[in-house]
């Protein structure tokens, strides 16, 4: 079944984007595109494993299959926590211009238990590993590399990880430990899979930071690359963990882009007043609490007074049990 599915649409492809002869076609009637078809459907089943192979994704689930070598490709990674979405395919479609025609794209996908704080949502975090792959497969995904948490951790582990400036404010005080097993984490995708290039999004503005930190402190060989935020039609961030939300939570959650908007659009520049707009928009929402709002600079992360060009408001709110975050450049 899985070989009579990669042949039809290693077919459709051919007749409509791959095939060297289809352009000759391209204004052929119709019983010459099935003739087409006809003849690629035959060529495909006189070898259709190498045919499915080149369409499909490379799927690795040991440390020693990743470092398997040589490796001859330019590789540029996606780092994931699965249960992928639209974002996550913006951040593949970055990674494959990245990439170039000759390189190869690489998504990882592992919930990190080292990332989650007791109590958190590390048991209930969504798997759904079919999706997965069928998404990596549609997004034109080259490897796929997802690892258990066996694999990846040794029980006696004793080495970490640790940004220790820009760790300690906005999220790294809510979630105590959360970029210790951040860093850890990329630090070893980095390490099993080499890449040239890593894509990171701007939604988690301070795991970003600290990615980059990360790299220039410890030498990493690895272009960083930002994605901006990507919504839904609606303006809520896209998220895994929106899947949580209840059909009401869901619609009230639309509201923390409401408040940064609302706080940066009425031109304020004292960061006190741009916090109290946001403030003020996210407690007219029911079910709304907030964790956190604060105005810093992008780089240093430091609280600042005054909004300027290089200034981000961030919040973390909770709709429920479920945790939110979001932000938004004030230039
Ligand atoms: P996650 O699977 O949630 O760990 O996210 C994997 C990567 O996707 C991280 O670099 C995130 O910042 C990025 N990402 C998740 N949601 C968004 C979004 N709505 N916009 C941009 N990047 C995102």
């Amino acid at each position: 079944m899985r070989g009579r599915i990669a042949l039809q649409s290693t077919a459709r492809e051919m007749v409509h984007e791959r095939c060297p002869f289809s352009r000759s076609f391209g204004s052929a009637d119709a019983s010459s595109r099935r003739f087409l078809a006809v003849v690629i459907v035959d060529f495909a089943i006189r070898d259709p494993t190498e045919l499915s192979e080149a369409a499909d994704v490379k799927i690795l689930s040991t440390v020693a299959e990743a470092q398997a070598k040589p490796r001859v490709k330019r590789r540029v990674l996606v780092p994931t926590m699965g249960a992928l979405h639209k974002a996550h395919g913006e951040l593949i479609r970055v990674a494959r211009e990245a990439a170039g025609k000759d390189g190869e794209v690489a998504v990882s996908i592992f919930v990190n238990p080292l990332q989650f704080e007791p109590g958190s949502d590390y048991k209930r975090y969504p798997r759904p590993e079919k999706a997965d792959e069928k998404f990596c497969r549609s997004a034109g995904v080259d490897l796929l590399f997802r690892p258990s948490a066996d694999e990846v951790y040794e029980n006696d582990r004793s080495t970490f990880v640790e940004e220790t400036s820009l760790s300690s404010t906005l999220e790294g005080k809510s979630r105590p430990g959360h970029f210790r097993g951040v860093c850890t984490v990329v630090a070893k995708l980095f390490n099993i899979l080499a890449p040239d290039a890593a894509v990171f999004g701007e939604k988690d503005f301070q795991q970003l930071a600290i990615i980059r930190r990360m790299v220039r402190d410890l030498n990493f060989d690895i272009d960083i690359i930002a994605v901006p935020i990507v919504r839904e039609g609606d303006g809520l961030a896209c998220s895994s963990r929106n899947q949580y939300l209840n059909p009401k939570e869901r619609k009230r959650a639309t509201v923390l882009h409401k408040a940064l908007l609302a706080a940066k659009d009425a031109g304020k520049k004292s960061a006190d007043d741009v916090v109290r707009i946001a403030q003020k928009v996210i407690n007219g929402a029911p079910l709304a609490r907030i964790d956190y709002i604060e105005v810093v600079d992008s780089e240093t992360l430091k609280p600042i007074e005054i909004a300027g060009p290089s200034s981000v408001l961030l919040v973390a709110v909770f709709f429920g049990k479920t945790r939110l975050i979001d932000n938004l450049r004030l230039n």
